[in-house]
Formats: structure tokens, C-alpha cells, sequence
């Protein structure tokens, strides 16, 4: 994908973030994430709200960097970092949590073959593993499972704004939570200056049009580019071809309703993504537009089973290759987003 600067892919509809994930803390997996998926082109990387997430992306966005010296490509962009704060409960936010001691020893196991991020195992829930997606909660017959909500205070996240290391901030906040909204973007004002972008995140209720009305005037004036997050059904792109639909119904929603600012689609987002935007005649050209598309699970899952548990990915050029080539299946679909809103 010929690498545009974040702003201008996001004119042009051509916006693909990789989502870390809002409580995802496994530093080398996430460190060769953002290097696989910096050299395969994405404009944006989302990750939790934590120092050492933080560092462990820009070092994969350093290694990128350096790779594409060696290879003796010309520079690139670096993509934007962004953080995630929330105004209340959300199951973005959360882990899951067990006392493997209570299992009896029969058991057999479906937490551990239902878990996407491979987070448990005889030990209970492997914490920097597990992003909350919560799919092992209803499968334990015993009910074992239970989970621990985490809450970012904005004035941990001020600092690093004013140091720089972040670019943008995404707050996720839920239909009903204007006054919770209202306290954290109030909160977050003493870093705004220092941001590039800010993007807000929502799932689907049937009264979230009318919420995402009532917290726009929140926001404005904004001296900043926005983004509606529609985040269909959270942490779902990995399931495959259903998962993909609530994000495009709700984003259809947020296009007719006119509200100002991008449009990027999450929480479903995968291969059929874009051919289904396709069908439904979402990409002719028309204008709005969807203005970009977040892989959060997909995009993880299909490097699962390449990164080293520890190590730096480049020292396996082989499997870096065929990480990259994999990565670029999702610049590829975004190349196809571009091409058809143009024609
Ligand atoms: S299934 Fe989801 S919530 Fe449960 S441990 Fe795995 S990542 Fe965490
Ligand atoms: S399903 Fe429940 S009882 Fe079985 S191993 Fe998982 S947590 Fe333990």
C-alpha cells in the first residue's frame, strides 16, 4: 500500500488501524505487531493505556524503521499511536479472572479452547494474555469464570500526551453515559493541545444515534479531527464472514444521521468486510463515506501463529516474510476500499 500520512488517508477513505486492544499487554507480541503491521502500512495503532505498551509499540514502530533501511526502502510515515481511555464499565476494559484451584480435574476445558488469545491454561487466565473479549465466561459449566473491570484515569495518560508518545486518544463511552462522557473529556482537557486526532468509540444499542447527537455538542468546538468509532460487535473480527455485519449497519446508521467527522468502522472488521461495503454500495464514491476500517482480533490472529513468545520477530526473516505477507492482506482489502470510493 503506497503509505499516505494518517490525516490524508483518512480524507481519502483509505484509514486502516491495527487495535492492540484496550487491555492487551503481551509487550513482544504487541512490539511485532507494530512492526509487522508498520511495514505492511497501517496509519494508526491503538493500543491500552500503559507505559510499557506504549514503549513496546514504538519499539516495533523503531524496528520497522530499521528494516526498511536495511532493505534500502525509502521512509515511510511512521503510523499514529493511539490510547484508549473509558467513561465507565466496558468490556473492552476487563479481564477475565478464575481460581484454576476450584477446576476439577476432569474438566474438560472449554475456557481454555474457546480462548481467541490463547490466556489460559493450567494456571487460570494468563493476564497480559487475556484482552477481555469474554467468550470464556458462559463456557465454564462450574461458572468459575468472573471479570475484573479496569478503569483509566485520564491524568495517568496527561503526561505521556505532553511528552509526546501519544497521538491521538479514543474514549469509549456507551449509549447513557453522557454525564460520565461529559467528566472524562473535561478530564482530558489539559492534553487536548497535544493530541492529533481524537476518536470516539460506541457499540450498537438501538438509542445510540440519538446519544452520539446528544455528545456531539460535547465536543464542539473540537480543534481537532474526530472519528466515530462504530464498534459493531466488540472484539469480533476473528469469527468470521456475521461478525462483520452489526459494524456495517451501525456505520450506515452514523453516515445517514450526518454527524460531522470520520467514519471508521471496528469491532467485526475482517476479509469480508470490504466486499460486503462492496455490495452494499457503500464504496461508490459516495460521499459521506466510510473513511476507514480498525483490525483488532483478525489482524492478530492471523500472525498468531508466527511471533516468537519473546523475541524480536526480524530475527526470523523467514517468518517476518510471511507475517508481512500476511499483514498485507489488510492493506490490500484497504487498497480495494480505496479504489472502488474513487471510481
Ligand atoms: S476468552 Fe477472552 S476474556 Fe477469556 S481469557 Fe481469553 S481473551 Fe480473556
Ligand atoms: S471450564 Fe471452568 S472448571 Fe473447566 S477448566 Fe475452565 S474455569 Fe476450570
Amino acid at each position: 500500500m503506497p503509505l499516505l500520512p494518517p490525516l490524508v488517508a483518512l480524507e481519502k477513505g483509505r484509514w486502516v488501524k491495527l487495535i492492540c486492544g484496550a487491555s492487551y499487554q503481551d509487550l513482544p507480541a504487541i512490539r511485532n505487531l507494530a512492526l509487522v503491521y508498520s511495514l505492511a502500512g497501517v496509519h494508526c495503532i491503538d493500543g491500552a493505556a500503559d507505559l510499557a505498551v506504549l514503549s513496546a509499540i514504538r519499539e516495533g514502530m523503531a524496528a520497522a524503521r530499521r528494516w526498511r533501511e536495511r532493505q534500502g526502502l525509502p521512509a515511510q510515515s511512521d503510523p499514529w499511536v493511539m490510547v484508549s481511555l473509558n467513561d465507565g464499565e466496558d468490556p473492552h476494559f476487563r479481564k477475565a479472572v478464575f481460581d484454576p484451584r476450584r477446576c476439577p480435574p476432569d474438566c474438560p476445558r472449554p475456557c481454555e479452547a474457546v480462548c481467541p488469545a490463547h490466556a489460559i491454561d493450567h494456571r487460570g487466565v494468563i493476564e497480559h494474555k487475556c484482552y477481555g473479549c469474554g467468550r470464556c465466561l458462559p463456557v465454564c459449566p462450574l461458572g468459575l469464570i468472573g471479570a475484573e473491570a479496569r478503569r483509566i484515569k485520564p491524568a495517568e495518560v496527561l503526561p505521556w500526551l505532553e511528552a509526546g508518545l501519544v497521538d491521538a486518544v479514543e474514549l469509549h463511552t456507551q449509549t447513557g453515559h453522557e454525564a460520565d462522557f461529559q467528566r472524562l473529556w473535561t478530564q482530558l482537557q489539559p492534553g487536548v493541545a497535544h493530541l492529533k486526532l481524537l476518536s470516539v468509540s460506541c457499540p450498537y444499542h438501538p438509542e445510540v444515534l440519538p446519544y452520539l447527537q446528544k455528545i456531539y455538542p460535547i465536543l464542539d468546538p473540537l480543534p481537532l479531527p474526530l472519528i466515530w468509532q462504530t464498534d459493531g460487535r466488540p472484539m469480533s473480527g476473528d469469527i468470521g464472514k456475521g461478525a462483520t455485519q452489526p459494524a456495517i449497519r451501525f456505520a450506515q446508521g452514523v453516515l445517514n444521521a450526518g454527524l460531522p467527522g470520520f467514519i471508521q468502522l471496528a469491532g467485526g472488521v475482517n476479509a469480508h468486510t470490504v466486499p460486503k461495503l462492496g455490495e452494499l454500495g457503500l464504496l461508490n464514491g459516495a460521499v459521506p463515506r466510510i473513511n476507514g476500517l480498525a483490525y483488532g482480533s483478525y489482524a492478530r490472529v492471523l500472525l498468531q501463529d508466527l511471533l516468537p513468545e519473546t523475541e524480536p520477530l526480524e530475527l526470523y526473516p523467514d517468518l517476518l516474510k510471511t507475517a508481512l505477507e500476511r499483514a498485507r492482506q489488510i492493506a490490500v482489502i484497504s487498497e480495494q476500499l480505496s479504489v472502488s470510493a474513487h471510481n
